[in-house]
């Protein structure tokens, strides 16, 4: 499971408020990108002499080319460089260049800081929810109105020396795996054009990256050297690579994008998906459902198209039928935390009987895995609640909160759960610690409650149209689908 590699990541102190009125950007999470990114990058970070479970894989959202290693032993990806990229080889050439940073002992000093008070949470939201929510009021939109830029983020700055390095090892660590080095080579060779930009133009990547002539020439001649140029990639990578990016061109970009790139005459896999996906985004449920049902019955046993007929269910008011291809995915993928929070948005929204006790189970499985996942404790808020239990709802939303970066609101809402929870429980030791950590007295937190209170007055009502300034994000603990 990938739960551990692709923790959230909300930075406390965070200015939420900023994120107003800025387009919908973060962390994404996705079961099948995750799985496949994971499943590529493990073999790199071992031979590296890394644990995989030490490092944080995440994904950004961000249609510039980005791969940059932040925030300690964590390696980030842009959606952008996936879609760029051509194939899983070139993909695994910067994931190799990146470890290198970790595990070269690059990361030590000259960090690009950004001060604590300036520093945005990285909220992190399933890739479906984001597509669909943006613009609705209720959890998921909540989320996305409080995902920010990443401008603020710390970051390491290497030296061309460090970047020499990191190219040198990235081609050891694929040969050593006995995988191609071509995919790096390739990269570079696609992007060459890059140089002559000036940096402004040119791709965020290539701005810390330059690609001077001579560090091509230097990994094409390291890459030749292994003899593995023409080892070729496995069906199955080049499949997951395929279907990764159809994913990602289907949920993120334009409906004329997905046209250009899968055209309704290619019948092939990942052209179907990224058309359901497209057509899904387009609310053009029918189409959406046919495309996803060709799919299915070529492979019945696959998660991820189980998931997607669930969402594309889900989103469309059909949430009693939803519940079954959710189940599926689970069947099929026991114990993944994002199909268990999917199943149990589903349950929730059906709310027969039973339903109510199931989703809480599933939604505490996945807290397991996913402690830090704000939109699961937003899911579990509407669970306690439809069987009213307030107190324990209340400290539900007080972690949603937390884990979002908003501070204000966590407090309010554990200061609440601490009124009615019996003190003799974890819960109310939980709530306790959530407004001990929240405090507004706390010298931590006075710059952002302060930030807090000026930006509700100057902007939040105005660009969002909300009103309430203690609800910024909306009130999950009394969110009811019905
Ligand atoms: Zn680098």
């Amino acid at each position: 499971m990938a739960a551990k590699l692709f923790r959230a990541a909300a930075v406390l102190a965070a200015s939420a408020f900023v994120a107003f009125g800025a387009s919908a950007q973060g962390l994404i999470r996705d079961a099948e990108i995750e799985e496949t990114l994971k499943e590529w990058t493990d073999p790199i970070l071992e031979v590296a002499g890394l644990v995989p479970d030490d490092v944080g894989l995440f994904i950004i959202n961000d249609a510039s080319l980005n791969a940059f290693v932040a925030n300690g032993q964590r390696i980030h990806i842009h959606t952008g460089l996936i879609i760029e990229a051509e194939s899983a080889a070139q993909i695994k050439g910067v994931i190799g260049h990146e470890t290198c940073h970790i595990a070269c002992g690059h990361t030590v000093a000259r960090m690009r800081a950004a001060s604590v008070a300036m520093r945005p949470a990285l909220v992190s939201i399933g890739l479906g929810i984001l597509a669909i929510a943006a613009g609705e009021p209720g959890a998921g939109a909540a989320l996305i109105g409080s995902s920010s830029q990443f401008a603020a983020l710390n970051f390491y700055v290497h030296t061309r020396s460090e970047e020499a390095a990191a190219d040198v090892a990235a081609v050891k660590y694929l040969a050593a795996l006995g995988q191609s080095p071509a995919g790096i080579v390739e990269f570079f060779e696609k992007f060459r054009y890059q140089e002559v930009l000036s940096d402004a133009k040119r791709y965020p990547y290539f701005r810390a990256h330059p690609l001077a002539s001579d560090r091509i020439r230097t990994t094409r001649g390291l890459a030749e050297a292994t003899g593995l140029m023409d080892a070729q990639p496995t069906e199955r990578e080049q499949r997951q690579y395929e279907m990764m990016r159809a994913k990602l061109v289907g949920f993120l970009d334009t409906p004329l994008k997905v046209r250009r790139d899968y055209p309704a005459s290619d019948k092939s896999a990942p052209a179907r998906y990224a058309r359901a996906i497209s057509a899904f985004r387009a609310s053009d449920i029918q189409i959406a459902l046919g495309e996803i049902e060709s799919l299915l019955a070529d492979e019945p046993d696959n998660p991820y198209f189980n998931e997607l007929k669930g969402q594309i269910l889900f989103e469309s008011g059909r949430a009693a039928d939803s519940v079954g291809p959710h189940a599926r995915s689970l069947e099929l993928m026991p114990g993944q935390p994002l199909f268990l929070i999917n199943y149990a948005r589903s349950l929730n929204a059906r709310n027969e009987e039973g339903d109510t006790k199931a989703a809480e189970t599933a939604l505490r499985d996945a807290l397991i895995a996913e402690p830090d996942n704000a939109f699961a404790w937003a899911q579990l808020a509407i669970t306690l609640e439809h069987q009213d239990r307030r107190a324990e709802a209340q400290l539900a939303t007080a972690e949603s909160s937390y884990w979002v970066g908003d501070i204000v609101r966590a407090n309010a809402f554990a200061r609440r759960a601490t009124q009615s929870l019996d003190k003799s429980t974890i819960d109310y030791r939980r709530a306790d610690d959530i407004m001990l950590i929240t405090d507004p007295n706390n010298p931590d937190n006075r710059q952002f409650y302060e930030r807090y209170g000026r930006a509700s007055r100057l902007s939040i009502g105005a660009q969002t149209g909300h009103t309430s300034r203690n609800m910024p994000f909306g009130d999950f603990s009394a969110a009811d689908p019905r």
